[in-house]
């Protein structure tokens, strides 16, 4: 990954950098992403909070809907509203799901896994060759690799 991946919103008011690789990249294509998208699926690339280094405004943060019925909290930029990531309840605001197409480069981040393709648009045909779950993955173990999992049960320890 390149020192500076960048992203923001439209009107680039909200703008951010993130200082390393995430943990993670999952393509959801679960029936609330779509929705909430209006598109057919929600590239998220997880990745510690702190490793978010905003360089313009901070988003706005918006509590939103969601299948758990806990809602998850939706980063918007406070004038052009396009959501640049989202926090969801499990590790708070210790994590961010990066909106993958939020980024100046698209390229520099694929998915590593599809989840909930049991609600994948019938015309999107995954060529990936990237593990697909028709639910959320059963085994994170066998999904993330060992580092990620030892960030993962770091920033799980630095909820506030
Ligand atoms: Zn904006
Ligand atoms: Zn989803």
């Amino acid at each position: 990954m390149t020192q500076s991946l960048q992203g923001g919103c439209a009107c680039e008011t909200v703008r951010y950098r993130l200082t390393r690789a995430p943990m993670i990249t999952h393509c959801c294509h679960c029936t609330w992403c779509q929705r909430e998208s209006g598109s057919a699926f929600v590239i998220n690339a997880v990745i510690e909070s702190s490793a978010v280094e905003l360089l313009g405004t901070p988003p706005e943060v918006i509590l939103t809907p969601s299948e758990s019925g806990k809602g998850q909290l939706i980063a918007r930029c406070p004038d052009c509203q396009v959501a640049v990531w989202s926090h969801y309840p499990t590790a708070r605001e210790a994590a961010a799901f990066i909106r993958v197409g939020t980024l100046d480069d698209r390229t520099a981040i694929s998915p590593d896994v599809h989840i909930y393709t049991a609600s994948k648009l019938p015309w999107v045909h995954l060529a990936d060759n990237k593990p697909a779950f028709a639910q959320f993955y059963p085994d994170t173990a066998t999904v993330w690799s060992p580092e990620a999992l030892a960030r993962w049960s770091a920033v799980m320890a630095s909820r506030t």
